[in-house]
């Protein structure tokens, strides 16, 4: 198969933040990709504005020693890298101050795409983009890209929301959920629109119920004091989890565009039902010999943070009426694994005899590791014996189906930053979807705050409380296992 990669626009691209853990790890390696992929034109220019005091040339040695560092098997491709250091460049920036201004506006070029990537904390971005409008950057060939928290209840959404409405259009505004840009993510709606397989068996006559999963290894380490003013309500579930919920949930959109998918996803978050307290679980981590528990890295040793979250929760609309949706995500389980199983309930009759075993088809959409779908399907065991039944994987992991094309697959940040570029919104939530998962999730953490709920604790590298295995338990279900 041929990779088709097509060219985007000239773009001038600023990262505010461009000399922060995200800007070096993931966003200039990102753009390495693509340049090596040519898909970045020539001239194509990406400027750092960030506090610290450097020059251009000072910048690109701190790009160069980040894509030595975070960067894959590119970072050999010396040549390349060379060509793509020269076209970045740097301004020194205090986003509440007004040196620097003149210089970025200086070197934006014109009739060319204007991207500003807000790539530092939320509480700066009203002042960028006032500054942005002052100095003239705010035109209609603008966009800004804002990284998440989007808020952390609908109050602070709402305000967020009006103050970058003041300067900009909402089709100027690129709201990142970096799991929207995983293939997988893309995947799963084309296996659902572009097949006739799915669709008709895609609603509350076959489907059982459907878990999202989102497991780490890791736990809050060095990040504990921003973390435990969040928890996983606020870090995980209010944006990843219920974007993926909204895709699987969706109503088919009229077409494959930003609204008509936005609107779609908007109605299934404003179908959710409430979560009543027994309907969800909450947890932290314990210590290991070799690692600290929740509290101690959240270093207040009487958090109620949340490091862990099972609920189960259900949509009111004649698709999904009565199938339970059971969400979880948290730190330090037993490993590392992002995925969604949508369950198919049983025949009803098996016709084999002696065949007792419990047959069910499931879809498995793994977003990591080993991004990939699996159909379980039943089928004869091989060999004499009888008719004896197994499950098994069918297994449409891309790096086998498509080949050496698969290792051309970007990564998410990559390919939304190649969105925005585009001018495809898609993949980016709007500010209405936001405000509707924040109404969700509030009475769920204010609910938590007025009973003094305590979360309870789980063992490091478990699969979290055992609560969380009631939850299903209870409907006779059992949760897929975690493996990484
Ligand atoms: P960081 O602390 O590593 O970097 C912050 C950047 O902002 C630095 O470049 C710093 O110079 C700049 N900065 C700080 N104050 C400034 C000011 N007044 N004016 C101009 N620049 C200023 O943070 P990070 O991890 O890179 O995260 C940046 C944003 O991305 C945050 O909103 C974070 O929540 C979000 N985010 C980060 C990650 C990640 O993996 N690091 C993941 C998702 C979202």
């Amino acid at each position: 198969m041929v990779s088709r990669v097509i060219p985007v626009e000239d773009f001038d691209l600023v990262i505010f933040g461009g000399t922060g853990d995200l800007a070096r790890r993931k966003i200039l390696p990102g753009l390495f990709r693509r340049f090596i992929s040519e898909q970045m034109p020539g001239e194509a220019r990406i400027i750092g504005a960030a506090r610290s005091d450097l020059d251009s040339d000072g910048y690109r040695k701190m790009i160069r020693d980040a894509i030595a560092e975070f960067g894959g098997d590119e970072k050999e491709n010396k040549d390349c890298l060379e060509r793509f250091l020269a076209q970045l460049d740097y301004v020194p920036i205090d986003a509440k101050g007004e040196g620097g201004w003149k210089e970025l506006a200086g070197l934006m070029r014109e009739g060319r795409v204007h991207a500003f990537y807000f790539s530092v904390a939320p509480s700066l971005f009203g002042d960028l983009a006032e500054r942005l409008h002052k100095h003239g950057l705010a035109h209609a060939d603008s966009r800004i890209v804002v990284e998440k928290p989007f808020g952390r209840d609908l109050a602070s959404a709402q305000e967020l929301n009006d103050t970058l409405a003041q300067h900009f259009d909402e089709s100027q505004i690129y709201r990142i959920d970096h799991y929207l840009g995983k293939e997988t993510v893309q995947n799963l709606m084309a296996v659902r629109f572009g097949n006739v397989l799915f669709e008709p068996l895609w609603n509350n006559h076959y489907v059982d119920h459907i878990q999202i999963t989102v497991a780490e290894t890791v736990g809050v380490g060095g990040r504990g004091a921003y973390y435990d003013r969040s928890g996983a309500m606020r870090d995980m579930v209010q944006n990843h989890l219920m974007q993926l919920l909204c895709l699987i949930a969706m109503e088919p959109p009229s077409r494959f565009e930003a609204d008509a998918v936005r609107d779609e996803k908007l109605k299934v978050i404003r179908a959710l039902e409430p979560v009543p307290p027994h309907h969800i679980v909450r947890g932290q981590y314990d210590a290991t010999a070799d690692t600290a528990s929740y509290r101690d890295d959240a270093e207040d040793p009487k958090s109620h943070t949340e490091s862990f979250i099972a609920l189960r929760t259900e949509i009111s609309n004649w698709r999904w009426a009565g199938v339970p949706f059971y969400l979880r995500t948290g730190k330090r389980l037993k490993a590392r694994a992002s995925e969604i199983a949508v369950v198919f309930k049983d025949l009803g009759h098996s016709i084999f005899e002696g065949d007792t075993a419990r047959h069910r088809n499931i879809l498995l959409i793994r977003l990591q590791p080993n991004e990939g779908i699996d159909l379980q399907v039943t089928i004869k065991e091989p060999g004499p014996g009888g008719m004896r039944l197994v499950d098994v994987p069918l297994d449409l992991t891309f790096a086998d189906a498509l080949g050496e094309e698969s290792e051309a697959i970007p990564d998410a940040y990559e390919r939304l930053i190649m969105d925005v570029i585009r001018g495809n919104q898609t993949l980016f939530m709007r500010g209405d979807e936001v405000e509707a998962a924040w109404r969700w999730t509030d009475p769920i953490i204010d609910g938590w705050k007025q009973r003094g709920d305590v979360p309870k604790t789980y063992t490091t590298g478990s699969a979290g409380p055992e609560d969380a295995l009631m939850l299903l338990h209870r409907d006779e279900r059992r949760w897929l296992d975690i493996r990484g």
